[in-house]
């Protein structure tokens, strides 16, 4: 039954959904009509020359997605069978699957309970003889805290690759992310900030890195002798209808950033005086609110399920924050090394976040939240 004074929606909101203009539909259009419809034309040119200028890096590389982007980012950096990487324990499980692939040991490391992303001090205490690489996570639009990372890494010799995948645009101290580490890897799933159906980036200012990546990426064919392979190489790469989908969310991508900060202060505006706390922004970050993160500090896993199944039968759809790869059957470990991690994963979901809703749209979604608490 529900309660008859709860606000009503005729609609159901999606926690996401893409914005596709008129602009999207004319560049793929073009891109068919051209027949450069596999993994060679202008819109792959165009759209790593501008996402490279726009992540201040010399080079960007398309790829199938994001998962691939970055198992071929540590392939090429020569992360190796039985050395560690370390993951932030809070992410998307792609992170820790990348370094699997490989035959390598994710080393699960706690988050900061403000920013979500990997803690510095914890990074520093995980490294050992065999670590190799570090993959910081700009976890729902945030950044990491890459000066301290970057310190610790160079200290110790390590690889950094920023897991940017859902953080196009943010930046620290007016640098974006991607251009923050050896390299960055971004995704372009119908859900990210921007999307090409499916599809991935690396970004890097190392020429020879990015030529390795990109060889590989290409069945590792030789550059001398077409057909020659001299390793084994993948199939990683991107199509030219995805680029030209890829070109169009591009040239919109400061206004649907923009929007999404607006989205957030209304959230902050229709929640206020709610026992909720919604995303923290660290002072040196700028946050591009990949997802609106909603934080009951009193719940339990249980409650937080329960709201958001009533949320779902109010027409809000939501999703819990990420549960700690830890948890995770072939990831296994015991979940006192990483608290933060745990404790966050229980009290969070996440709320409708795309450039499509009004601030009606989320004044609605709150008054429906506030009702149902
Ligand atoms: C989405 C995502 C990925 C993987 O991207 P796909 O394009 O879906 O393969 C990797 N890491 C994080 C943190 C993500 O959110």
């Amino acid at each position: 039954m529900t309660n008859p004074t709860t606000p009503k929606t005729d609609r159901f909101y999606p926690i996401s959904e893409p914005s596709i203009t008129e602009l999207e539909v004319a560049y793929v259009l073009d891109a068919v009509k051209s027949g450069w419809v596999s993994s060679l034309g202008k819109y792959l040119d165009v759209f790593e020359q501008k996402f490279a200028a726009y992540c201040g890096t010399e080079f960007a590389l398309t790829t199938s997605n994001g998962t691939t982007a970055l198992h071929l980012a540590l392939v090429a950096l020569g992360v190796q069978p039985g050395d560690e990487v370390i993951v932030p324990d809070l992410t998307f499980i792609a992170t820790a699957n990348a370094v699997a692939y490989i035959g390598a040991k994710p080393v699960l490391v706690d988050i900061e309970p403000d920013t979500l992303c990997l803690d510095p001090a914890k990074l520093e205490a995980a490294i050992t003889e065999r670590t190799k690489a570090v993959i910081p996570v700009h976890l729902y639009g945030h950044p990491a805290n890459m000066p301290e990372i970057m310190r610790i890494a160079k200290a110790r010799g390590l690889h950094v690759v920023e897991d940017a995948a859902e953080a196009h645009g943010a930046t620290i101290a007016g640098a974006r992310v991607g251009s923050l580490g050896d390299c960055g890897v971004f995704s372009f799933y119908g859900n990210k900030i921007i999307t090409t159906g499916e599809g991935g980036m690396i970004t890097t200012s190392d020429q020879a890195f990015y030529l390795r990546a990109k060889q590989l990426r290409d069945h590792a064919m030789s550059k001398d002798k077409r057909y020659w392979h001299d390793e084994i190489g993948y199939n990683y790469r991107m199509t030219n209808l995805q680029a030209a989908l890829g070109v169009a969310q591009f040239e919109r991508i400061d206004a649907l950033i923009e929007r999404r900060r607006e989205i957030f202060a209304a959230y902050q505006e229709g929640l206020r005086g709610l026992p909720v706390r919604l995303n923290a922004t660290a002072p040196w970050a700028q946050n591009v609110y990949w997802l609106i993160c909603a934080e009951f500090p009193e719940f339990t896993a249980d409650q937080r399920d329960d709201l958001m199944r009533r949320l779902k039968e109010r027409g809000v759809d939501s999703r819990p924050y990420f549960y700690p790869i830890s948890d995770m059957p072939m990831y296994r470990q015991d979940p006192a090394l990483t608290p933060e991690a745990h404790a966050a994963s229980a009290r969070g979901l996440c709320l409708p976040t795309y450039s499509n809703l009004t601030d009606q749209d989320v004044a609605t979604i709150c008054s429906i939240l506030r009702s149902v608490l």
